[in-house]
């Protein structure tokens, strides 16, 4: 509408000064077939399931576009790794429009491996089944986790190859194409906005940022310099609500670059991101990223504030002053701890009654849990099985506390390993007696806090390497238990498992990296 897009682009990749995005068609693909679909999402949108070929899902896979239709490609820049990398956009994503969902508003459709557009730079536009179909299973993953994020409503074979030079099996090689369908609010980023301020585009980006209030941040009013303030600390504010979910979960993003952090605080761009199974701050699955570390786990929190800087510093050309924009950053910090800290609170089954005190029990907890190379989701979840053994009897072996470590650990017992946790036990225990309700109670609330199934990393290979032998049995599996975490689910305890030895060194799970 108000926002300046190019109508006829040229065919190539390239530099498109002046414009917020281009219209381009999807690519077609040789023979689209579905592989799945999320139920619930679709039925939201006001969707019906699709046979596994025909027009629905020739849409899903780009190859038909209706009239309605106006396809495009953003464009945007971006931080890579803490470097300014120009423009980047939308290389692979077209979205097909917005579409009225049954909540009255209105959602974007993304296809995701559509074929290339003109910021698609050295790349085909194409994307391989195992990353379509890691994004897709843990975009709605983390949605039933309660985590905010975009969502993926389907999975769609394209029944071409494609070719990455990148190491897989060992070899480059052809692999099975896949287009997912990505829905969100909208894609916007923050490389949106930095591109216009590095171009010196000012009109592009009010306009952008005008667009953005209007539509997704109506409650701030009408814009103007103070409410872009306003809108940029209720950006920090949702960003910090994010990561500290994903510190709640063991999420690992992977690829924090500013070109893949949501306007919206929703977590978007699945790529090499991975689930923490021992828990250790250090860890990041990005083998791109193994030298520096900068989007291991632990780093998160810092590097949500660093790009939130440099979000700063492309809305301030609006504000005329940088300093404006500070308080958002402290909103940032304080949004973080508190809801850190109360998700946290909850995974140990407290009400907060001693914020001070309870501070330093939790962060005495996660250097315990750092040492102790125990799985962190069987962790917190064998605990709210196990908090009322330890109110009756505080003595780790007859609480079943012993057998709670065995269960979590990855190193046999007893090990030095877990003397912290050990010390860390009885002061917990302490503090669980002061709660003033039923050990029942504190298990309910517990197990609604602590999930059983996450999206472990090794059952993401095994969905993959299933699908690329034609069995999509196991993905369906996986994909129904994961949308009850926090549902027991018996039969289903394969999906829980700790990582088994044979996983450790498995393609996926060792070594993914960007792009794929
Ligand atoms: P990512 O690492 O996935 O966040 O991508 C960074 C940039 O590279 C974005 O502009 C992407 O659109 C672009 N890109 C990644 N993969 C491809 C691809 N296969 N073809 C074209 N562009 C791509
Ligand atoms: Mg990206
Ligand atoms: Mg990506």
């Amino acid at each position: 509408e108000t926002l300046r897009g190019e109508d006829t682009p040229t065919p190539g990749s390239r530099q498109v000064p002046g414009y917020t995005y281009s219209r381009v068609q999807p690519t077609p693909v040789a023979d689209p077939r579905l592989l799945a679909w999320s139920y619930e999402l679709g039925q939201f949108l006001g969707l019906s399931t699709p046979a596994e070929r025909g027009p629905a899902v020739d849409t899903l896979a780009g190859n038909l576009v209706t009239v309605t239709m106006k396809p495009f490609a953003a464009r945007y820049a971006g931080h890579q790794f803490g470097n300014w990398a120009g423009q980047l956009g939308d290389g692979r994503a077209i979205s097909l429009g917005e579409l009225r969902a049954t909540d009255g508003r209105t959602w974007e459709l993304q296809l995701k491996g559509a074929g290339p557009t003109p910021y698609s730079r050295r790349a085909d536009g194409r994307a391989v089944l195992r990353s379509s179909l890691r994004e897709f299973v843990c975009s709605e993953a983390m949605h039933y986790l309660g985590v905010p994020t975009t969502r993926a409503l389907s999975l769609v074979a394209t029944g071409d190859t494609v070719v990455r030079d990148m190491f897989y099996n060992g070899n480059p090689q052809a692999e099975p194409g896949a287009i997912v369908c990505r829905v969100a609010p909208t894609f916007i980023r923050f490389g949106n906005f930095q591109m216009m301020a590095a171009a010196g585009e000012l009109d592009n980006l009010r306009a952008l940022s005008d667009y953005t209030i209007t539509h997704f941040y109506p409650e701030l009013g009408l814009p103007s310099p103070e409410v872009y303030v306003a809108w940029y600390e209720e950006i920090c504010r949702l960003t910090a609500v994010m990561v500290a979910h994903w510190m709640a979960v063991g999420f690992v993003h992977g690829v924090m670059n500013t070109d893949n952090i949501s306007i919206l605080g929703l977590t978007i761009d699945y790529g090499p991101y991975g689930w923490l199974e021992p828990y250790d701050p250090d860890w990041t699955p990005n083998t791109t990223d193994f030298g520096h570390r900068r989007y291991a786990f632990g780093q998160q929190p810092q590097v949500a504030l660093w790009n939130l800087a440099r979000l700063a510093e492309a809305l301030a050309l609006l504000v005329g002053d940088v300093e404006k924009m500070r308080p958002g950053l402290d909103v940032y910090k304080s949004t973080f701890e508190s809801t850190r800290h109360q998700l946290f609170l909850k995974k140990l089954g407290l009400t907060s009654l001693s914020p001070t005190e309870d501070a330093q029990l939790l962060g005495d907890l996660l250097e315990a849990l750092a040492e102790s190379e125990v799985d962190m989701t069987i962790f917190f979840r064998q605990l709210s099985h196990t908090a009322p053994a330890l109110l009756a009897a505080p003595d780790p072996e007859a609480t079943g506390f012993t057998q709670l470590l065995a269960a979590a650990t990855y190193v046999p017992l007893p090990s030095p390993t877990h003397a912290a946790l050990l010390n860390w036990l009885p002061r917990y225990i302490n503090r669980l007696r002061q709660e003033p309700t039923t050990p029942a109670a504190i298990t309910a609330a517990m197990l609604q806090a602590n999930p059983k199934y996450v999206l472990r990393n090794y059952l993401a290979q095994q969905a993959i390497q299933f699908a690329e032998q034609g069995d999509l049995t196991y993905l369906h599996k996986l994909m129904a238990v994961l949308k009850k975490p926090f549902d027991e689910q018996p039969g289903h305890e394969e999906f829980a498992a700790k990582r088994p030895d044979w996983a450790w060194d498995m393609p996926g799970c060792a070594t993914l990296s960007c792009s794929s």
